[in-house]
């Protein structure tokens, strides 16, 4: 595959390029945005991995919507800071194919790689995925088992919110700030509510399958396979 990668921390970019020209495929970097759109608009390219925060003229978001813009399609990995998810999810309505919070491993890198190099080249969200529970952000479509489940908007947004940062502990304030940032007055019980709608809808409706959604006693919850 012919990948560019379009990332202003030096350390990170040639450790990817030596990662991925260990797997055979040709490298180019641009360490700013200016030249990340010069070499973007190579429709040869297979993939880009570009950065959410680039100097330069462009930032990740402004410079994936400027290439799709212009009829550029080639798929785009975007990686953002962890904490980002917000801009995860801009960085994806902006026409990116995916998304990679940093810091990640080479080998879920990897695995990113392979996902979009088998992907026809057109715009489409990620799928996320838990044991068999799958978020579709494309169509907004949630399943377990191969069964749709229903949520509220609300409750749509709790669980890919949580999908988006499986395994890792979300505190209530952040859960507030991130779904309810325009209401100001919401009280933690009113996460444990949502929790619990979505608990019964995707733990509870399922009593053979392993639980996911789990309460870490005074910092907040947790999605994924074990405890
Ligand atoms: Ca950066």
């Amino acid at each position: 595959m012919k990948i560019l990668i379009i990332e202003d921390e030096t350390r990170i970019a040639l450790t990817l390029k030596k990662t991925l020209e260990l797997e055979d495929h040709q490298v180019k970097i641009a360490f700013d945005s200016d030249k990340g759109l010069g070499l973007a608009k190579d429709k040869s390219l297979d993939l880009i991995i570009m950065d959410l925060m680039l100097p330069g003229k462009y930032d990740g978001i402004s410079l994936t919507k400027h290439l799709r813009n212009i009829k550029v399609n080639t798929p785009i990995l975007m990686l953002t800071a962890l904490d980002d998810v917000k801009n995860k999810v801009k960085g994806l309505s902006s026409g990116a194919d995916d998304y990679l919070p940093k810091p990640f491993s080479l080998s879920e890198l990897q695995a990113r790689i392979k996902a979009l190099s088998k992907r026809p080249k057109q715009i489409v969200g990620p799928i996320l995925k838990i044991d068999d529970l799958t978020l579709d952000t494309s169509s907004n479509i949630v399943k377990r088992n191969g069964q749709v489940i229903k949520l509220s908007s609300k409750e749509y947004r709790l669980l890919s919110y949580l999908m988006f940062n499986k395994n890792q502990i979300i505190s209530k304030d952040k859960i507030i700030s991130h779904l309810w940032n325009d209401e100001s007055f919401v009280v933690k019980n009113t996460i444990e509510v949502y929790i619990g709608y979505l608990r019964k809808k995707i733990d509870k409706a399922f009593p053979l399958k392993p639980e996911l959604i789990h309460t870490v006693r005074g910092f907040g919850y947790k999605i994924g396979l074990k405890k």
